[in-house]
Formats: C-alpha cells, sequence, structure tokens
C-alpha cells in the first residue's frame, strides 16, 4: 500500500494550517561553521510546497547527541540562520520545542512562515517516544509531515509519536525515497539486479536474504563474499571471514538454487599480505588465494562480469562498497562499477552508507537516479522490516 503525501492533499486540506515537518537537519560543524549544507539545502522543496499552498511550517530536528539534556553547542539556532538565507525568507527561531510559550508565539506570529523549533532531543522523552511529549509536540500543529527518512527507523516522539494525534503525510523527500525503494520490491522493471557489498555478511545477512527472493541477478562482493568463498570450501588466506557465518552462507547459495536465482561472487581478486602493504598487491583467482594474503579488491575478470549485468539490468540496486576503497590502491572495483551505473540507461539506486561515500568519490552522484539519504533506515528497508516513522503515515487510499 502506498502512503500519502503532501502531494495527495488538496489545497483547502494546507492553507492556513500549521504543519510539523520532521526534517534531518543533523549536519556536520567545524569550529562553529555548517561544513555541509546538503541537508538543509534537501529539505527546501517540501518548505517551499507547504508555503506555497498557504502553510506555517514548524520545523522540528534532532543535532547531535545530547542525550536528553540541554546543550548550547547542540542548539538549532545556526541552522535557522543558515536555513533563513537558503530560502530567502525570515525563520522564527524557538528557544524550545514544547510548551504554551512556543505555542502562543506560533498561533500568533501570522508574519512568520517558518518556526524553527530547538533540538528535540534535548528532551529524553524524545528518545522513549513519550506519549505526553508527542502529544505536546503535536499540539503546535494541525498537520504532521515526515521529511527525515534518515530516522524513520526510529520510533521517536517527533518521528512517529506525534502520528498518534495529527493526520501524517510524506514529504517531498520522503515520497522520493519511498517511490525509488518500493521498485525495488514492488514490480521493478526487470532484470533486477542487486550489488551488495561491505564488510561483514552479518549486518547484511538479512538483506541478502530478502533481496534474494525479488532479485533476478545477486552480486556479492566486499569483505562479505570471503565468507561465501570459504563455505564454498576455497581457501581465502587472510582474507576477512566470519567463520559462525559460513552455515548462513551456504543456505543462502542453496536458496539461491532452489529460486533458480544466480549469485555471483568475486571471480578474481586483488590481494596483498596486507592493507598496508601496497608493494606486495597482485592479482590472483579468487578460488586459490595464496595463504599469506588477504583479498581486498574485486579484479578486472569481476568487474567486467559486474558490468555485463549491468549492462543487461533495467533496476539496479547497490549497497556496500566491493572493496576496500578509502585506500586507492583498492578502490578500483568500487568506482568502475559506480562509474559504469553513473551511464547506465537503467534505474539506479544507491543504497546509503559507504555506497554513497564511493559515488561521491568517483563525482558520479548527479548521474545515479536515486541516492538514500538514509544508510540505517534504507538497510532496514531493505531487509522487509517495517520503519515505524513511515508505518505511521496515512495509507493514499484514504486521503
Ligand atoms: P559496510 O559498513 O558493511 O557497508 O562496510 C563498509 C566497509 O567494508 C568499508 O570500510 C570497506 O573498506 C570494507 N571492505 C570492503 N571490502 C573489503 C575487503 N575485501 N576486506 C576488508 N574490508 C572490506
Amino acid at each position: 500500500m502506498q502512503k500519502a503525501s503532501i502531494n495527495d492533499l488538496n489545497k483547502e486540506n494546507l492553507y492556513r494550517k500549521i504543519v510539523l515537518i520532521r526534517v534531518d537537519f543533523n549536519v556536520p560543524f567545524e569550529n562553529g561553521v555548517i561544513t555541509d549544507d546538503s541537508r538543509i539545502k534537501a529539505a527546501i522543496p517540501t518548505l517551499d510546497y507547504l508555503i506555497k499552498h498557504g502553510a506555517r511550517c514548524v520545523i522540528a530536528s534532532h543535532l547531535g547527541r545530547p542525550k536528553g539534556k540541554k546543550d548550547v553547542s547542540l542548539s538549532l539556532a545556526p541552522i535557522a540562520k543558515h536555513l533563513s538565507k537558503l530560502i530567502n525568507q525570515d525563520v522564527l527561531m524557538c528557544h524550545d520545542c514544547i510548551g504554551n510559550s512556543i505555542k502562543e508565539t506560533i498561533q500568533n506570529r501570522h508574519d512568520i512562515s517558518l518556526f524553527l523549533l530547538e533540538n528535540v532531543r534535548f528532551y529524553k522523552e524524545e528518545e522513549t517516544n513519550n506519549e505526553t511529549f508527542a502529544k505536546e509536540l503535536a499540539s503546535l500543529a494541525d498537520i504532521f509531515v515526515q521529511d527525515a527518512f534518515g530516522t524513520a527507523h526510529r520510533a521517536h516522539a517527533s518521528t512517529a509519536g506525534v502520528s498518534n494525534y495529527l493526520p501524517s503525510y510524506a514529504g517531498l523527500l520522503v515520497k522520493k525515497e519511498l517511490t525509488f525503494l518500493q521498485s525495488v520490491f514492488d514490480q521493478p522493471e526487470r532484470p533486477l539486479l542487486a550489488i551488495v557489498g561491505g564488510a561483514k555478511v552479518s549486518t547484511k545477512i538479512a538483506v541478502l536474504d530478502h533481496l534474494l527472493e525479488n532479485v533476478d541477478y545477486l552480486v556479492i562482493g566486499g569483505g562479505m563474499a570471503f565468507t561465501f568463498l570459504k563455505a564454498q570450501g576455497f581457501s581465502i588466506g587472510k582474507s576477512l571471514c566470519e567463520d559462525d557465518k559460513t552455515d548462513l552462507a551456504l543456505h543462502l547459495l542453496d536458496k539461491a538454487i532452489s529460486l533458480n536465482k544466480s549469485i555471483l561472487l568475486p571471480l578474481d581478486l586483488v590481494v596483498s599480505q596486507s592493507i598496508t602493504k601496497t608493494d606486495t598487491i597482485r592479482i590472483v583467482d579468487a578460488k586459490q588465494i595464496p595463504e599469506n594474503t588477504m583479498g581486498l579488491d574485486i579484479g578486472p575478470e569481476t568487474i567486467k562480469a559486474i558490468e555485463s549485468l549491468i549492462n543487461i539490468s533495467k533496476t539496479v540496486l547497490w549497497n556496500g562498497p566491493l572493496g576496500v576503497f578509502e585506500i586507492d590502491a583498492f578502490a578500483k572495483g568500487t568506482c568502475e562499477v559506480a562509474n559504469r551505473l553513473a551511464t547506465s540507461p537503467a534505474t539506479t539506486i544507491i543504497g546509503g552508507g559507504d555506497s554513497v561515500a564511493a559515488v561521491h568519490k568517483v563525482n558520479q552522484a548527479r548521474n545515479m537516479s536515486h541516492i538514500s539519504t538514509g544508510g540505517g533506515a534504507c538497510l532496514e528497508y531493505l531487509e522487509g522490516k517495517e520503519l515505524p516513522g513511515i508505518a505511521c503515515l496515512k495509507e493514499k487510499e484514504t486521503v
């Protein structure tokens, strides 16, 4: 079932209404200066849309980890100033996120369209999803809009609790996330390819298991591939391996056979004696990794095989790097795959975390169909889990 977004509300539903919007303004700071404002910029289309339709916006976010205590170094005040410049409108910074004086200000200041509440995590009740706190927050507005996908996997007061008291809709950012991520599971354009990498099988086994049922092809790369190679009886030298997960790996390979799905594991590898020793680098067959070496990137044959799969696929989901891409000597596999995806006519969905960093490393972010804004939330979605911050939104049919 599709979730309703602000686009599904008609003009009268927004005109003169007060809208509580949960955004992700958890931006990095250095010496009091915002070093990357992309999260603030990303919220602007939703804010613009709401203002254009006559609503006034009450913005809620967390910043850092104040652990339920007021911490002036984690105040959202500098963000109010920055947002005001970006959106070219006054933004009234509230000294708190709940309370009668805040409520009165919002109700009486009709000359202001944008109010920024103080850090919701100054209250411990935010993360415990306390009912009274959620009710207080909700009492500031007429409608709730969820536009923080990155925290949607948390059942907090400002991400889920408020929806018990207000009609709740997805903002434009969350709508985009859901459209692309749903396209992987809900009638994807086939063939559907998933490329999953990263360090450990343990953190991605549920993702692999869930994806296997939906994809046509699955590529397993990165550090996790060695648990699969070892499970099949190959020697993996000093490569990363989770010995207690070899049974799970075998189970997944058997499941692929029974579902008639094809899994591509590395065919060849870039190995070295250690991560810091680049003078011992060589390319070897993935089934014959020398005892004293470790696999740190996929080799050229594997890159070619992945590229062939990308060429025949209409939808590609990528989550996790295919080698130790932070070190240039082991970044080739990850970078080449990112470059190939950037030129592919397929719908390309980059699933958060380190694969996003890799796409930025090769400057190809603008050439992907969608880059997820939520690492943890994206992983939980791909595992098939229900995200509390999404589950609480209205269904499209009921609007
Ligand atoms: P994850 O957070 O699970 O997506 O893992 C990302 C990390 O996996 C990155 O820091 C990579 O350096 C690491 N990684 C990828 N391939 C390998 C490998 N072959 N050996 C060790 N670490 C790897």
